[in-house]
């Protein structure tokens, strides 16, 4: 007997509403709450008639104020956070005044810079303790994932990681010359921000895209993938013990950088603020409101998702090497949950973070990234809910930059 409530309506906040009412024995109450009302009730309108009993309110998650008397009238065990990054933080304190666990997919960022750290989030782990209550942070793919695949790995296959490469390949194709498959601000500050990756005790940076590989992809094939910053490399270079080296990597079609590259020239990506007609718009924002929305692709997107990560470390002191990964298929994601694989990705570990601490496995008063609980009950749940996971004990490395490592090209 367990009440959640969601924030956000948009992609992932369907699929894990989904998810939810398909583990009724869990989440036997739900509320969604989100900006605009029509979407939490066109969302309940898909959902209804089954076990879990639905509620929708209209919340601005701005205001920690709204969040705290609508936290206070439903009494959720849970705070789902599914809406932007933004809203981390006001979530964040709505949880702590009502003594409510929550759980997120995405550290939180301030508007006006791209940033993508935990500081800010981290800065709660005393009050949250104080308070009694448990706050994960990053439980989507990648964050999510991916970290308890590293926790799992560090667990079960090896005494020292020393290398982590977290390989995220789209491969779906939806039709338009140019789309982001989850909210196109957030996924535009990701891709156009410098790259950056973590190598003995010390951050890297290069240009955005300055670091261009090419992996063969099972059931996929061979994509050109480029490395990035990513929120997960933070956290995992400090959770993960004796790693020498994380990077990730995210692939990319040409269409896509050419449509980006185009759209960084012209000034379309820039956060910030510019005059026109005597109004301040951010070009980015205004940029999203032209293109597709992301809980629209659905039915256009084909192809698959191959997310995971490669190891290379130490096992009773003989060197070894193993790969994690997810495939996702898009139309079979759709055909599923009306959505495609990116928000189904994010959607189902945000489910089963949320059952983890609603059926106290992993429920320990703090702020935590994913990798610091057991990840045992986390990977079962995945194979359970949607998200089977592949390993493979003779995985090709990314490229050659691992001199101790016999590399097979
Ligand atoms: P969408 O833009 O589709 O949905 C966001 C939802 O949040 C919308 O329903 C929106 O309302 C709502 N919202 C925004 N601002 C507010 C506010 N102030 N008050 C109340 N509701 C608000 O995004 P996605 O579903 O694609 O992404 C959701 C989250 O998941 C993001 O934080 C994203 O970064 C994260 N993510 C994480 C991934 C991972 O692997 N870890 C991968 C993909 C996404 P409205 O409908 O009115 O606009």
């Amino acid at each position: 007997m367990a009440r959640a409530m969601i924030i956000g309506a948009g992609g992932v906040a369907s699929v894990c509403a989904h998810k939810c009412v398909q583990n009724s024995e869990v989440f036997t109450d739900l509320m969604i709450a989100s900006r605009t009302l029509e979407k939490c009730q066109a969302l309940k309108d898909q959902l209804d008639g089954k076990e879990t009993n639905i509620e929708v309110a209209q919340v601005d998650a701005d205001n920690t104020d709204e969040l705290i008397s609508l936290i206070e009238q439903y009494k959720p065990d849970i705070v789902i956070n599914l809406a932007l990054p933004y809203q981390d933080l006001s979530i964040m304190d709505a949880c702590l005044a009502t003594k409510t666990h929550y759980i997120d997919t995405a550290n939180y960022e301030p508007r006006d810079t791209a940033k993508f750290e935990y500081k800010y989030q981290w800065a709660y782990r005393d009050r949250f303790e104080k308070a009694g209550i448990t706050g994960i942070l990053g439980s989507g793919f990648d964050p999510g994932v991916t970290s308890v695949f590293s926790a799992y790995a560090l667990k079960h296959e090896f005494d020292e990681i020393h290398y982590i490469d977290i390989l995220d390949c789209n491969a779906g194709d939806n039709g338009y010359p140019f789309a982001t498959n989850f909210n196109p601000e957030i996924n535009i500050r990701e891709v156009s921000a410098k790259g950056r990756y973590w190598q003995e005790g010390e951050w890297i940076e290069t240009e955005p895209m300055e670091i261009k590989r090419t992996y063969n992809f099972d059931q996929i094939g061979e994509k050109d993938m480029y490395l990035l910053y990513h929120e997960e490399l933070e956290s995992l270079a400090q959770n993960i013990t004796g790693i020498k080296r994380i990077r990730f990597f995210m692939t990319f079609s040409q269409s896509y950088l050419t449509h980006l590259q185009c759209l960084e020239n012209v000034g379309m990506t820039s956060i910030e603020p510019v005059e026109y007609q005597e109004q301040e718009i951010i070009p980015l924002q205004f940029l999203r409101a032209v293109l597709p929305d992301p809980a629209s692709l659905g039915p256009k997107t084909k192809g698959k998702t191959n997310i995971g990560c490669i190891f290379h470390g130490v096992k009773d002191g003989k060197k070894k090497s193993y790969y994690l990964y997810n495939i996702c298929d898009h139309q079979e994601s759709y055909q599923e949950v009306g959505s495609q694989a990116v928000s189904y990705t994010t959607g189902v570990p945000a489910m089963i973070g949320a059952m983890m601490v609603l059926t106290g496995q992993w429920q320990k008063p703090g702020v935590f990234n994913v990798e610091e609980f057991d990840p045992d009950p986390f990977m079962d749940a995945l194979n359970q809910w949607g998200l089977p996971w592949h390993e493979d004990r003779e995985p090709s490395p990314v490229d050659d930059t691992m001199p101790e490592y016999p590399v097979e090209v």
